[in-house]
């Protein structure tokens, strides 16, 4: 056990080892935690409304155990007691003892651009001086500057920063994440990019959800036309091909979807091309300009449609007819000073509300603990409102609620071990979610660790 905590009593070992070739083997067992954050409990795949202002949260003086069987799902979660005695004759890979702690469910982080090469944080100090995201554009750096930055990089390079951030993620407790192309933009390079985040998948110890980018903005030598029909006519057959052949396992397409960049005519032309092939549309939608993206996302099914700090009110009934999700991304909102997006409209007209951190050169955020935050402090969302967006509804915009999101019995053991008393905690204490969580867990597998735990004050 890699745990001295909440070791059996070698009376216990002994009785164990006896019977340990009958004993049927599960892979994890985590007891006596103060707090247990089911999020839901009754399989709902999102929440809404005033639904979103309450999470399902599990306390008993004895203490709350979960059990995770060998296939990685979470066999049963109830009081200490009751689970122990369930699996007294059971064989567990790894027990941890969560004694004055919380059992939070992994974060689905629902949008990110991890694959790129060259930082720019030099960006970042004429955006504080005020340059806008445009001025920025049309100078010939953002997007392009990674574009050329990320084409002379190795694919060994590539895999190795793209592998390190997920890592890093992993240990802010995210453990599925949405992971889009888009540095491309030519054929080649997108499909290049996709199968890196492949072979990461592999590797990597958490779950990636891959999106197809390619519409991300248009290669400066082409037209927005040119590069629409582009997209549609050779990228999208070429990742058929890749995916029916086995190549790549791709989930989403995306869009740019902005003025100057591809409009909603091109936009949705894109993404019906992308959902005739068998992808989930999940796109950027109405963030710098109204384009009244929503609506047009609405009426083709869209999953998800992220950013939305422009949408219309008729934009916002649209996504609420149709449950798209609204994927709300406050690090890009509080790096550009943009408006923030109406969140409170959104949660009471019943669309289904989530988080992401849109980790990329332009706003270099690996955390969904921060970002809960910044949607507490800066959009108005309350805690409850933030995690249910950062768990179960992100896990819709991906469409993965069924299996991920929340601590029921059948869904992935996706868990976080918090060390604090009250789950608050990982909101509350602005980017110390380092020291807060003890341990990360994916599919019953413990993939990151603190090496010592000491007591903290509250
Ligand atoms: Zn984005």
């Amino acid at each position: 056990m890699a745990h001295a905590r909440g070791a059996p009593e070698p009376a216990a070992n002994r009785r164990q080892a006896m019977c340990s070739r009958r004993a049927p083997r599960m892979l994890l067992l985590v007891h006596s935690a103060k707090q247990v954050v089911l999020v839901t409990n009754s399989g709902e795949k999102y929440v809404t409304g005033e639904r979103m202002g309450r999470l399902v949260v599990w306390e008993e003086p004895g203490g709350i155990s979960v059990a995770v069987d060998g296939d990685g799902k979470i066999a049963k979660v109830g009081k200490s007691s009751e689970v122990q005695s369930a699996y007294s004759h059971v064989k567990f890979d790894e027990v941890l003892d969560a004694s004055n702690m919380c059992i939070l469910p992994g974060f689905v982080d629902g949008h990110t651009h991890p694959i790129w090469s060259g930082d720019r944080v030099g960006e970042f100090e004429m955006k504080l001086a005020g340059a806008t995201y445009l001025e920025i554009h049309e100078k010939g750096g953002g997007i392009f500057f990674t574009v050329d930055s990320t084409k002379e990089r190795s694919d060994v390079e590539l895999y190795t920063s793209l592998k390190h951030r997920l890592d890093m993620m992993a240990q802010s407790g995210t453990t599925l994440v949405e992971c889009k192309s888009g540095y491309g933009l030519e054929k080649n390079e997108e499909m290049r990019l996709l199968k890196i985040i492949e072979g990461v998948k592999k590797e990597c110890p958490i779950e990636i959800s891959s999106t197809y980018c390619g519409a991300h903005a248009v290669p400066r030598n082409k037209s927005t036309e040119e590069a629409t029909t582009s997209i549609i006519d050779d990228q999208i057959p070429e990742l058929k091909n890749l995916i029916d052949s086995g190549a790549l396992s791709v989930e989403n397409i995306d869009v740019f979807c902005e003025e100057k960049v591809f409009d909603p005519d091109q936009s949705k032309r894109i993404l019906q091309a992308g959902k005739d092939i068998g992808l989930r549309i999940n796109f950027h939608g109405d963030e710098l300009h109204p384009t009244k993206s929503a609506e047009m996302g609405a009426s083709i099914g869209a999953t998800a449609i992220s950013h939305l700090e422009e949408i219309s009110h008729d934009g916002i009934a649209a996504m609420a007819k149709t449950k798209s999700v609204a994927v709300i991304l406050p690090t890009t909102a509080y790096v550009m000073k943009l408006k923030p997006p109406p969140v409170q409209q959104l949660i009471r007209a019943g669309v289904p509300v989530a988080l992401g951190t849109d980790f990329n050169p332009n706003a270099y955020c690996l955390s969904m603990p921060i970002v809960m935050n910044l949607a507490c402090v800066t959009l108005g969302m309350s805690m409850p409102e933030a995690f249910n967006a950062a768990t179960i509804n992100s896990a819709a915009s991906l469409g993965r609620s069924a299996t991920h999101g929340s601590i029921e019995e059948g869904k992935y053991g996706d868990l976080i071990i918090l060390n604090a008393p009250r789950w608050e905690h990982i909101i509350y204490q602005l980017g110390n979610h380092h020291n807060l969580i003890y341990a990360v867990i994916k599919k019953g597998r413990v993939i990151h660790q603190k090496q010592c735990v000491s007591s903290i004050q509250y």
